[in-house]
């Protein structure tokens, strides 16, 4: 048993187990345009990693048991899959409420000009990294030019309706620029919508908060720094209990780039599997069958489990 499952039978008196999957969290491949220095499945343009369209198909298949599954895109970015757009195309036919995770910059990439409208059509949610409201962080995690594509990225997504009207959210991301915990989230929207709003004129639906995890690149840079091993203890530290039942993993199931299935996205990272006994491929699954399996987890379990906590969906509490 490792660290992180003593601290939750101790806080519960039982193992992690997950309740009834709600969503379904598709990574269609590790390409990217950018090579963010917190990224935790060191995303980049030499990443050959991409979701083949039968794999995609498989997923369409499964999903026709799960009528109404939240289905959440992420990547790497995403859209650099060849398939992606005729993914979404096919998951909005079949009813599926998306999201999909952006990077901003991919617009500006080659061929990419029309995905704001693209998203706009398909009634897509767009959760979107936005590390900051200054230029300067964004440049020292994400690389020159990167903040003046995301403030014209979310211009032309607010001309969409996008930030403004209540059915096309757009959420941005924060994540700490360094070993140390996110502040509260309420009072970070707050900055971001007055600095945004005043400095650029744009808005947004809401912040969320995520903790950077000790894994991929952020990791490498931690050890190279010999921060890693404080960062792994002011996580473990932070140990919040309240934020337990809203654990991501316990909501949702991760379908890798090859098919493969996880926990989460940070497990697919690590090359953590589902439980032992359940099925390790998307082809062999009956999603149903998945509700109350026990978790898969390991120290960057703490992440999640930190202070207000972390998910894809930003804090856990308040
Ligand atoms: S954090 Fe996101 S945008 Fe940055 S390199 Fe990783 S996948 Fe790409
Ligand atoms: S890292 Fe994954 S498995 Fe571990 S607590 Fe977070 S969401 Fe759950």
């Amino acid at each position: 048993m490792n660290e992180f499952d003593r601290k939750i039978r101790e806080a519960s008196g039982r193992d992690l187990h997950s309740a009834a999957v709600q969503r379904l969290q598709v990574n269609v491949g590790l390409r990217c345009n950018l090579q963010c220095r917190h990224c935790h499945v060191s995303g980049g343009p030499n990443r050959p990693e991409v979701m083949a369209w039968p794999t995609m198909e498989s997923i369409l298949r499964l999903l026709t048991a799960l009528p109404g599954c939240q289905v959440d895109i992420t990547g790497g970015a995403p859209e650099l899959n060849p398939h992606f757009t005729r993914f979404i195309g096919e998951l909005r036919a079949a009813g599926h409420p998306l999201q999909v995770r952006t990077n901003l910059s991919v617009f500006f990439e080659p061929g990419m000009a029309g995905l704001p409208r693209f998203y706009r059509n398909h009634d897509v949610q767009l959760v979107a990294s936005l590390p900051c409201y200054l230029d300067s962080n964004v440049q020292a995690q994400r690389g020159e030019g990167v903040f003046g594509q995301s403030v014209s990225a979310i211009r032309q997504l607010n001309q969409l309706g996008y930030g403004i009207e209540p059915e096309r959210t757009l959420s941005l991301v924060y994540n700490p620029g360094g070993p140390f915990l996110p502040p509260d989230q309420t009072g970070l929207e707050e900055a971001y919508r007055r600095e945004l709003r005043e400095r650029h004129g744009i808005e947004f639906t809401r912040l969320l908060t995520i903790t950077n995890m000790p894994l991929g690149r952020f990791l490498d840079d931690l050890k190279r720094q010999k921060k890693d091993v404080a960062y792994r203890t002011l996580l473990s530290e932070a140990f919040n209990s309240d934020t337990l039942d809203g654990l991501m993993c316990r909501h949702q199931v991760c379908v890798a780039w090859d098919g493969t299935l996880a926990d989460c996205d940070f497990n697919l990272a690590l090359g953590l599997s589902l439980d032992q006994d359940l099925p390790s491929h998307v082809d062999q699954l009956d999603l149903a069958a998945l509700t109350g399996r026990r978790i898969v987890t390991g120290r960057h379990c703490f992440g999640c489990t930190a202070g207000c906590g972390s998910s894809c969906g930003g804090a856990l509490v308040a």
